[in-house]
């Protein structure tokens, strides 16, 4: 007899009951079940993780971004007080980074009030330690739950980890892809029948693809969310996170442990659980609602717009050739195009305030100066 994990029986319990669920159910339930959800009961990041995210790569990342939300409090005009949200920050070492690096600003230092959006304890105990030296800090289960005001919003591989939903063409249709579970093994099944209307919600370039394609969506609530937010009290948000910039048919649902992919269907719970973002999507719901968007551009340019090749050097100067050699592959892993790389794979997209028409990094702009720093 095989033997189950406690989270696998109670997924089988809730499949034998309700039937087969959608994958972004089954993706939610991985990754933030309050008992046994991945991200509730791990510490995915670093060498010992199961993968290693920019901020956890170079103190470069963090630091850049600090400084990019400074150029946003001038555009701001400079309020007295602004909220620094981050979503999902993993460690906190993005905001520790960002935070270091803004002490040479204190005039935008002390306006800052950070909140951070984190479900995990886990993550949020971490985040405690991380930034214990650093202003106050506030933390919240959602965006909504953040009073309202101006605000610089960022978001690092926060997206990928929201729920998808795969939607599988057939001659009938578009159907929902489930996960159902046989005598051993969670398989892919349909749902008998097609969602209706579905078609309309597919870009006009993918409604023709042939039968067995998958497209993928996510709902718009956060990003409208955000949105609103920023169009209502002014600021500005930067998601920066793995996808397409186009809208497109594919199927990216993957899962990644220990530095390498995995079947999501396998030992649920253990593994990190994604699906690439959907740029254009994300940027037209934001527009929708009467915000602004700015790019999107890929993470390399980015970097380079905001000095990251200036910083880099100035910080090898100060190091012996062993943390030269980290620096420097930091750089490469950063801005780098090659498939290990995150400069192309990884894009940065700006929302803002319609009165903000521009923000560095993400428009032909200078990049108000960043490059000195
Ligand atoms: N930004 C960090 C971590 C990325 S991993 C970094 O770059 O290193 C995703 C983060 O989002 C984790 O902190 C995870 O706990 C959090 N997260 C995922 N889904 C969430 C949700 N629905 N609500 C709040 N936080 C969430």
């Amino acid at each position: 007899m095989t033997s189950y994990s406690p989270f696998e029986t109670y997924l089988r319990n809730l499949i034998a009951t309700a039937g087969p669920m959608p994958v972004s159910r089954y993706m939610e339930l991985c990754l933030s079940h309050p008992e046994y959800g991945y991200y509730v009961t791990h510490d995915p990041f670093g060498r010992e993780g199961d993968f290693i995210t920019a901020p956890e790569i170079s103190q470069m990342f963090g630091e850049l971004i600090g400084l990019w939300s400074a150029s946003v409090w001038n555009m701001m005009g400079m309020p007295e007080k602004v909220q620094l949200i981050e979503l999902g920050p993993g460690r906190g070492t993005m905001m520790a980074d960002a935070l270091r690096a803004l002490r040479i600003l204190p005039a935008f230092y002390n306006a800052i009030e950070i909140h951070l959006v984190e479900h995990s304890p886990a993550l949020r105990a971490i985040q405690r330690d991380t930034l214990a030296d650093s202003r106050p800090v506030q933390w919240h289960q959602r965006l909504d739950d953040i009073p309202p005001g101006p605000a610089i919003i960022l978001a690092n591989e926060y997206f990928d980890a929201l729920p998808v939903h795969q939607m599988v063409k057939t001659s009938y249709g578009w159907h929902e892809r489930m996960v159902d579970v046989d005598d051993d093994t969670f398989s892919f099944v349909l749902a008998k029948e097609p969602t209706k209307g579905f078609d309309i919600s597919v870009p006009p370039h993918v409604r023709a693809a042939p039968v067995g394609t998958i497209f993928e969506w996510r709902p718009t609530s956060e990003i409208m969310m955000l949105a609103r937010r920023l169009r209502d009290h002014g600021g500005a948000s930067l998601i920066i996170d793995y996808g397409h910039l186009r809208s497109d048919a594919g199927d990216t649902f993957q899962a990644i442990a220990k530095h390498a992919f995995a079947d999501p269907l396998k030992a649920p719970g253990t593994a990190d659980i994604t699906a690439h973002v959907d740029f254009q999507a994300l940027a037209q719901a934001a527009q929708d609602i009467g915000a602004r968007t700015h790019g999107p551009v890929e993470q390399g340019t980015f970097l380079k717009t905001l000095g990251i090749d200036t910083r880099a050097q100035t910080l090898i100067k100060h190091s012996d050739p062993q943390g030269a050699e980290v620096i420097a592959s930091a750089l490469t892993r950063l801005t780098g195009t090659g498939p290990k790389a995150m400069g192309s794979l990884f894009k940065v997209l700006g929302i803002s305030h319609p009165s903000i028409d521009a923000l560095a990094g993400l428009s032909d702009q200078p990049p108000m100066g960043m490059a000195a720093q």
